[in-house]
């Protein structure tokens, strides 16, 4: 290992990182975070998508883009998350959308349920309708999700 090397793998240059706010430093997210951050309906546990998994970040990024970030998920890749991190606007855009997409379909669920008194299998079944090749562990997660956004209107 040369002299650059050797200064850049020094565990001393990551002093100034602080504590990632979404996962408190374990590098992944669990119930409970989820629950603090108040995103039972958009995230579910699994590594952290605001510090990829390091457990610390670089001051500046709480600064510039919130902890509990919905569009920031597993489910993005690791270049979208870059992109939006940096503020890329077609990547801000797109988070935008996917955030109104996912508050429409809670509204809808809680519609279907309370208004149109629909069943939680009728909602699943709705949302299923002209979506072929949907497999049984998608539907059984469909299932509870829908479930869940019904138990967290319920509770307000
Ligand atoms: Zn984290």
């Amino acid at each position: 290992m040369n002299f650059f090397e050797r200064l850049f793998n020094n565990p001393a240059n990551t002093d100034h990182l602080a504590q990632c706010p979404r996962c408190l430093g374990k590098g992944y997210v669990d119930m409970d975070d989820i629950k603090r951050l108040k995103n039972e309906l958009k995230w579910r546990p699994g590594k952290c998508a605001y510090c990829n998994g390091k457990g610390k970040v670089e001051p500046a990024l709480i600064t510039k883009v919130a902890a509990d970030e919905a569009y920031l998920t597993v489910d993005e890749s690791k270049r979208e998350r870059d992109l939006f991190m940096e503020g890329d606007p077609a990547a801000v855009r797109r988070g935008e959308l996917y955030k109104e997409n996912v508050d429409r379909w809670i509204h809808q669920i809680k519609e279907m349920y309370f208004e149109e008194c629909m069943s939680v299998e009728e909602i699943v079944a709705a949302i299923l309708q002209g979506r072929p090749g949907v497999g049984d562990k998608e539907v059984k997660e469909l299932l509870v999700y829908v479930q869940k956004v019904i138990d967290s209107a319920t509770k307000n």
